[in-house]
């Protein structure tokens, strides 16, 4: 947890459900998929298409690409279906026609998706436009696998607060906290001590400062081992998307920023680790493919069947591991930082990254200003006397939309600074 004054429930585990706390599963489950013509919202629909029977879909969601939502609503039966840019609802209306499938456009439309009583919600939207329609599940006390970790960095202690109090579930679908969560249940909540989640490291592990500071947007999406949307592959080659994990770990499962350690992994096998007070630790392995992380969640309180390669440890060979290098990844330990001072940091964090990953898709900045930004725009921010804990979703909204606006005003000047 972020800010120690913040007291935000006494059962830490509540939100996060524990091993005890598993209701029946029942079939068919009705399900709601926000993001789902992302790449998580692929994976998870990879999922329901071999469930068949198993899964009815409630609602889908998407930002711009009409026929990709359309064809997936025609397909899966879908009782709406909602696109984010609001010029495009006749589009979608015309895609739909004929089928009796429901449809919505603009923000509101997002977020009467998610309102929508589905048993389960995939919350896969990118980056925190992402945090209210998953509020809006959160109030009706669904049970939401969340993959969405930028809504957490945005808004993570009112996020989970409200959460506990309107009885929501939340299950981690991001690999690592979900390797933490299955790792979790081997012992009690008071008898963790510590958790470590793992890096690849990126396509830059073993770069020098200097050739990270130029590397080219090609050269930041080209993943070792993951295939992901555009935005995560850039923050896994800045190590940003460590730095938000980290965040999101400790807001997920109530821990202070020193219970949470950062192993470079290159093989991205073993996902989590959770240490416990007799110093075992226990790991969740598997291949890196974010459809085991999704099926824990999608089968969770059970076991299903999952698509993923059996994990082959031999033909693997050899698991290494490095401790994480905060020189030439400042993002990791920006995070750190913005973790320890809470009240708003992390929001502001989160914010200036999104600013800045968008300045170098445009090719406006260079790779190695997205860290110089977020660090700036986090100095002047404290500089200013704009720290305050944030009690709603409005106020972190606000401090999100006021440090975009920050960032987008230091975004010249670093541009022009040389590292
Ligand atoms: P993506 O860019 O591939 O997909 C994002 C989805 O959200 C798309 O369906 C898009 O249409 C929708 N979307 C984007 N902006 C929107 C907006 N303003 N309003 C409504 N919908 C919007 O991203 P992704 O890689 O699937 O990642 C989704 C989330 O999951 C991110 O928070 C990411 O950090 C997290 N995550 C992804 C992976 C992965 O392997 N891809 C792993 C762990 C966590
Ligand atoms: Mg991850």
């Amino acid at each position: 947890m972020a800010s120690p004054e913040v007291l935000w429930f006494g059962d830490t585990m509540s939100a996060v459900p524990l091993k005890n706390d598993k209701p029946a599963a029942r079939h068919p489950r009705s399900v709601t998929v926000l993001g789902a013509t992302g790449s998580i919202g692929d994976s998870t629909m990879d999922l329901l298409r071999s469930g068949g029977e198993r899964y009815r879909v409630e609602a889908l969601t998407a930002h711009s690409n009409v026929q990709g939502l359309a064809k997936l609503a025609r397909e899966f039966n879908a009782g709406f279906a909602a696109i984010a840019d609001p010029q495009r609802y006749d589009e979608l209306k015309d895609a739909l026609a004929g089928t009796g499938i429901a449809c919505g456009a603009g923000e509101s439309a997002i977020i009467e998706a998610a309102a929508r009583p589905a048993d389960w919600l995939m919350a896969a939207v990118s980056g925190a436009a992402g945090l209210k329609p998953a509020l809006a599940a959160v109030d009706r006390g669904a049970t939401i696998a969340l993959a969405n970790k930028e809504c957490l960095v945005c808004a993570g202690d009112m996020f989970m607060q409200r959460a506990v109090q309107a009885g929501a579930r939340i299950l981690p679908a991001d690999s690592e906290h979900n390797a933490l969560f299955q790792a979790l249940s081997s012992g009690n909540r008071d008898e963790l001590t510590r958790v470590i989640i793992t890096a690849s490291g990126g396509p830059f592990r073993t770069w020098s400062a200097a050739d990270i500071e130029q590397a080219t947007l090609a050269q930041a999406l080209k993943h070792p081992n993951w295939s992901m949307g555009q935005k995560i592959t850039i923050d896994s080659a800045s190590m940003m998307n460590k730095g938000l994990e980290v965040i999101e770990a400790a807001y997920l499962f109530a821990l202070e920023p020193d219970q949470i350690d950062v192993l470079v992994h290159p093989q991205s096998i073993v996902h989590g680790l959770v240490e416990f007070s007799d110093r075992s630790v226990v790991a969740q392995l598997g291949a890196p493919d974010m459809r085991t992380p999704i099926a824990h969640c999608l089968g969770w309180p059970d076991r299903i069947a999952g698509p993923a390669a059996p994990l082959d440890l031999a033909k693997i060979g050899q698991l290494t591991f490095e401790a994480p290098d905060f020189a030439r990844f400042p993002g990791l330990r920006l995070a750190f930082e913005a973790l320890r001072t809470g009240r708003g940091a992390t929001t502001v964090f989160n914010a200036a990254n999104e600013v800045a990953v968008a300045a170098f898709i445009a090719q406006k900045i260079r790779f190695g200003a997205i860290a110089r930004l977020v660090e700036a725009t986090l100095e002047k921010w404290v500089r200013a006397g704009n720290l305050a804990p944030l009690t709603s979703a409005d106020e972190a909204i606000a401090v999100d939309h006021k440090a975009r606006n920050l960032a987008a005003a230091l975004l010249p000047e670093i541009a022009l600074k040389a590292s």
